[in-house]
């Protein structure tokens, strides 16, 4: 393995998190002598670290991977694995933060209010901008795909376990642009501090793919901001034009 191979593996292991990595305890005296009798491996005999994104992935691949999903605590509660929808090979995939009561129980992404609300700002907005598209064209997926209890935001450890399906989802999609729903899909995929209002209407990149960040349907729903509903719009006729144009 080369050293920028390794270099590669190690960041995509900090992109998904993951903040420590444990090397072998140094060989005792003993040991050393053996181990200096013994010729070097060949770079090629190197073992790889596991790649994050196996070989010939895809999106069917993920879900059986996840199967009947124990990893962490939100699968005491939840009724359905939310994996994702819509069109797979969707040039655009938007990420939201994990599924409420509607969802767990369809088994669906953003199918309760605050879906009813991302569905119109993709349908009117497309349609005002003359783009030929309605929310069947695009992929919607979460951070995490179980329901955290009483919709309470997904804990760190939660994110980092379930965020390794999401990474992969995104890696075999490779879509032209993410869009990223709120602020826990905002921290899931980029290292920022900011909050959602600072960073939202810009452009930033995961692995090298454009991600817009704008505001979450549900908090568009609760505050009844003329302003923030106004500015999401405006975000989702940038993003839609830098995908469709
Ligand atoms: N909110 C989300 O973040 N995701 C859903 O699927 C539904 C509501």
């Amino acid at each position: 393995m080369t050293r920028e191979q390794i270099r590669s593996y190690l960041e995509l292991y900090r992109d998904l998190g993951v903040d420590t990595v444990y090397t072998r305890a140094r060989a005792q005296p003993k040991e050393q002598e053996d181990i200096k009798a013994q010729p070097l491996p060949k770079p090629d005999e190197f073992t790889a670290l596991p790649s994050l994104v196996p070989a010939g992935d895809s999106l069917d691949q993920i879900r059986l991977d996840i199967g009947d999903c124990q990893r962490c605590r939100l699968s005491e509660k939840r009724l359905s694995i939310v994996f994702g929808s819509g069109n797979e090979k969707s040039s655009v995939v938007f990420v939201g933060e994990g599924p409420g009561a509607d969802e767990d129980e369809q088994g669906l992404p953003f199918v309760g209010r605050a879906g009813q609300l991302l569905t119109q700002m993709i349908d009117n907005t497309a349609a005002k901008e003359g783009i030929p598209i309605s929310r069947a064209d695009v992929y919607i997926c979460n951070v995490v795909k179980c329901r955290p209890p009483e919709n309470r935001t997904p804990l760190p450890d939660e994110m980092q376990t379930c965020g390794q399906f999401l990474y992969r989802q995104l890696m075999t999609m490779k879509p032209k642009a993410i869009c990223a729903l709120g602020s826990t899909a905002m921290k899931a995929l980029l290292a920022t501090k900011e909050g959602i209002t600072k960073q939202r209407g810009k452009w930033h990149k995961w692995n090298e793919i454009p991600v817009m960040v704008t505001y979450h349907p549900s908090y568009l729903l609760r505050q009844y901001n003329q302003q923030a509903r106004r500015e999401a719009w405006e975000d989702l006729k940038t993003l839609f034009h830098f995908v469709y144009d």
